[in-house]
């Protein structure tokens, strides 16, 4: 059952407290993984096979599965399966390969002309969660933007099976990508290994991709500690919805329980017009949790989980503005009147018939996006998260008497003479 709390009861403070998330408070998580980035660091390959025995129940003899492996494992699953997999494949192509966009350049005063070009960031590592579901469908998520950005190197790590291989689903989208290499680590190790590279892994510019605690709090950590970058925070999973008298209940459980599902620490909050809709959908919930095979993990998220009842439906996009979900679903039949209000999400789902697992699967859009409010401050994952945009400018004679006399009294005024000079010494000459 979701606890129910009333919006306008509700004082600031407890406010504040229902839309932050559980971040390690205790720094437990933060020990744990400091502790494994600088095994990593100094022990290399001997070290990840430890956590892989550790963590993963499983002896390695060679940390990576090649080529001849992954069509091996790739063959194994069903025609059906390759199918929707290739389909997925195409819709998340056709919508990410729109993203690259070339830029005009400008010529901000006569003779000087400034643009912009696009450049892949050359080696870059996806993180694929493999702990309590295996997530093929990240392997695309990450892999196609990162193949249509152009990135020369993709190094891909995700958790081994007890049997030292990865599944056949991986496998497949490993093909489709054209990718011949899967690394057998999980983690924060993971995420440490490709930060400063190992005897069997390399180093990477750029780390992507989602994971539990220990996984994000490990890219974290890594950005503060080497000149490698991250994509975003992409923890525990969570979803908003929105429902009003037009909603179903049974649809409005169905896609609270898709996220609950994904494990203990995921998060389902409903913002309904009233007490009546939330009764309705927890009903639903009692009745539809019972047959779900991870309905353990799935009643656990469930319990910190929680409904707010609001006066009206601009009422629940504030809250939900506030909580800065990383799905957020309106369904409502005034959801084209609501889009325009909605300041903070990873991801918006619209209207009753667009559930959120098409999204996570297969519409097209990503399914890598901020969670723990960083929506109010970061985007999904795209093509743009695989590249870099270089300025470029250059002045001809015409330009630098333009630009000239603005550029030397600008340093002269902050001290820097050197800068003057560099200005002074070409304009003398022309
Ligand atoms: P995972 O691959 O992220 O983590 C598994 C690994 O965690 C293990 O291999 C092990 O190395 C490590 N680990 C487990 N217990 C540990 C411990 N006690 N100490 C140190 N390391 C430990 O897989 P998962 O656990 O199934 O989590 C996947 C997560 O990804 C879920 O939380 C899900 O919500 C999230 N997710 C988020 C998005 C997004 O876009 N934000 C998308 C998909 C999934």
């Amino acid at each position: 059952m979701l606890k129910k709390y009333d919006y306008q009861s509700l004082k600031e403070e407890e406010r504040q407290q229902l839309v932050a998330r559980n971040t390690d408070p205790n720094n437990a998580i933060q020990d744990v993984v400091q502790d494994i980035i600088q095994k990593v660091r100094i022990q290399g390959d001997t070290v990840l096979r430890e956590y892989a025995e550790k963590f993963d129940k499983v002896q390695l003899d060679k940390l990576f599965l090649d080529a001849d492996d992954i069509d091996e494992l790739a063959a194994t699953i069903q025609r059906d399966q390759q199918r929707a997999l290739e389909i997925a494949f195409q819709n998340i192509h056709r919508f990410h390969s729109t993203q690259l966009k070339r830029e005009r350049t400008v010529e901000t005063m006569p003779g000087v002309k400034c643009w912009r070009e696009i450049r892949p960031i050359e080696k870059v590592g996806l993180y694929i969660p493999g702990g309590s579901a295996v997530l093929p469908s990240t392997l695309l998520m990450l892999g196609i933007p990162a193949r249509i950005a152009g990135c020369k190197e993709i190094v891909v790590c995700s958790p081994p099976q007890s049997n030292g291989k990865i599944n056949g689903f991986v496998a497949y989208c490993l093909k489709l990508l054209n990718i011949k290499r899967i690394y057998l680590v999980g983690g924060a190790q993971a995420v440490a290994a490709m930060a400063f590279g190992t005897q069997s892994i390399p180093k990477v510019d750029k780390i992507f991709g989602p994971g539990n605690q220990f996984v994000t709090k490990a890219k974290s950590i890594i950005q503060g500690l080497t000149n490698v970058s991250i994509d975003m925070p992409a923890g525990p999973s969570e979803v908003l919805v929105i429902a009003d008298e037009s909603a179903n209940p049974a649809f409005v459980a169905a896609d609270l329980l898709a996220q609950a599902e994904h494990g203990a620490d995921s998060q389902a909050v409903l913002v309904a017009t009233s007490t009546a809709i939330v009764d309705a959908v927890n009903t639903q919930i009692e009745t539809q949790l019972t047959v779900l095979p991870r309905k353990e993990l799935a009643s656990r998220a469930i319990e910190n989980s929680y409904a707010v009842t609001v006066g009206n439906l601009q009422e629940a996009i504030q809250f939900s503005n506030e909580y800065a979900p990383e799905h957020l679903i309106l369904e409502t039949d005034q959801w084209e009147s609501l889009t325009r209000h909605i300041s903070n999400a990873g991801s918006v789902f619209l209207g009753h018939l667009t559930p959120e697992s098409a999204g996570d699967y297969a519409s097209g859009t990503n399914h890598t996006l901020p969670t723990s409010g960083y929506a109010r401050s970061y985007s999904g994952v795209s093509v743009d998260s695989f590249v870099k945009k270089i300025t470029f400018q250059h002045i001809n004679e015409t330009g630098l008497q333009q630009i000239g006399s603005t550029v030397e009294i600008l340093a002269e005024l902050e001290g820097l003479q050197a800068h003057k000079n560099a200005v002074s010494i070409r304009t003398e000459q022309v």
